[in-house]
């Protein structure tokens, strides 16, 4: 059975369904073709649950759009493909909560159709701060947002908002009024880019205010884009969704340069750059996979990037705190603020500890796998040497049978005064 979500594609023109099922096909979805009224009804009594629909509105059987509330009654988001384009349709339609309204006869319909049905799949997780102190525009903002999936948070003024994005740093974008009581919408805007910059968040200024130097004061206190009130649905929607892929552009750009695309740590490049961020006073630990060629060899190569990726969920849940990144191959470093040379030591062989516990299941079994870790810290401030000596003690710990973390070798001087565990 097909694991990506279902599309319900619903459409009676043979011409039209099938580029259309191969383009739903093409974003990841499994399309299922239907004709008529009759057909969608059965297709849901088959099996509901349809990640979106993409809906003819004139079907043989219903002519007068009928299909639509029987897939919003089955809670089915809807785009709404359509070759009537008049006025009173499109208001009929709108009037429902469907996500959107195409007429087919536009060139770029079907790609407008496409790009919608990713924003269906990753809107839920995506976070939009509505800041107006009028109940019901939070409201109408709330719905309009809703169509499209998005997950909404509000604020009755400046400073809610500031509290509420300090909670949710993963907030992409901000819709905000100009006047509110307290600071307003501009003052607020150029506040939020001393710690957030357009990289991570982008915010549009809303404003009913005929002050004709409205959209400058926005755009230069920080604002990446301004919307004079009252607007209409599609420009709103257009500038939303822009606006967040702008930002998620600049995520991923910003994301290949900096991590590691198997385990989505920070590579070595990125760590590296971390580092000239700190002042002296720091712990570094070198870890490497135990016998990891013979994982590979048993168990394929498959399997190997399987042991990677669990390794480097579990030394992030481990090290939340501190910079875990990974070298290379099986080989990751994490780097902490710490200078407690016992704790360091405690703190990594509850790790070696935990990672000798997991079980990965395998097409042959369960694997169970080890690793080796060489501390250093206080020494030196100098960086390299200090992964230079904790890669000499990880050395040591492979020696002496693997399975240990080493924080000193035999014969080696020095404030930390732990010797290797065994
Ligand atoms: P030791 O205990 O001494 O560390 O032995 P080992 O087998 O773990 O070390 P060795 O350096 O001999 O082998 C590491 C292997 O890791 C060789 C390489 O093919 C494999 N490898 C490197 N990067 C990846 C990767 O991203 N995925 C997988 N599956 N294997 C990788
Ligand atoms: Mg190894
Ligand atoms: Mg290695």
């Amino acid at each position: 059975m097909s694991t990506t979500p279902r599309v319900l594609v619903i459409e009676d023109s043979l011409m039209l369904i099938r580029p259309l099922c191969r383009m739903v096909a093409k974003q990841d979805y499994t399309p299922v073709p239907v004709t008529t009224l009759a057909e969608v009804k059965a297709a849901l009594a088959e099996n509901p649950s349809f990640m979106a629909a993409v809906a003819d509105y004139c079907l043989p059987d219903a002519i007068n759009g009928e299909v639509l509330p029987v897939l919003l009654e089955a809670g089915i988001p809807t785009v709404v493909l359509t070759s009537h384009n008049d006025m009173t349709t499109r208001e009929k339609v709108l009037a429902m909560p469907v996500v959107d309204y195409i007429p087919k006869e536009s060139p770029s319909a079907f790609e407008y159709v496409m790009k919608l049905l990713r924003r269906i799949r990753l809107n839920p997780a995506t976070k939009v701060l509505v800041v107006d102190d009028s109940p019901a525009v939070r409201t109408y903002l709330r719905q309009q947002l809703a169509r499209h999936l998005y997950q909404v948070l509000e604020a009755e003024h400046a400073e809610q908002a500031m509290a509420v994005l300090r909670e949710n740093k993963d907030i992409r974008l901000i819709l905000t009024d100009h006047d509110m009581p307290g600071m307003d919408g501009v003052r607020m805007t150029s506040t939020i880019r001393r710690f957030m910059d357009h990289t991570k968040l982008a915010i549009i200024g809303i404003s009913g205010s005929q002050d004709p130097t409205m959209t400058a004061r926005f755009i230069k206190a920080g604002a990446d884009d301004y919307l004079q009130k009252p607007f209409n649905f599609e420009e709103f929607f257009c500038r939303v969704t822009r606006n967040i892929e702008f930002v998620e552009n600049l995520q991923a750009l910003k994301d290949s340069a900096n991590k590691d695309p198997l385990s989505g740590l920070s590579n070595r490049r990125h760590f590296f750059e971390k580092v000239q961020q700190l002042n002296s006073g720091y712990s570094v630990a070198m870890l490497d996979i135990d016998h990891f060629k013979r994982i590979n060899d048993n168990y394929g190569h498959d399997i190997g990037d399987a042991v990677i990726v669990h390794t480097a969920r579990l030394m992030e849940a481990q090290f939340p705190y501190d910079l875990v990144a990974r070298f290379g191959g099986e080989e990751f470093v994490v780097l902490s603020r710490t200078t407690d040379a016992a704790a360091w030591l405690r703190r990594l062989d509850q790790l070696r500890e935990s990672l000798a516990h997991l079980v990965v299941d395998t097409p042959r079994g369960e694997l169970n796998f080890t690793v080796s870790i060489g501390l250093a810290g206080s020494e030196t401030p100098d960086i390299v040497q200090l992964l230079k000596q904790a890669d000499e003690r990880l050395y040591y710990a492979k020696q002496r049978g693997r399975n240990q973390v080493c924080q000193k070798r035999p014969g080696e001087s020095g404030d930390w005064d732990v010797s290797p565990l065994t």
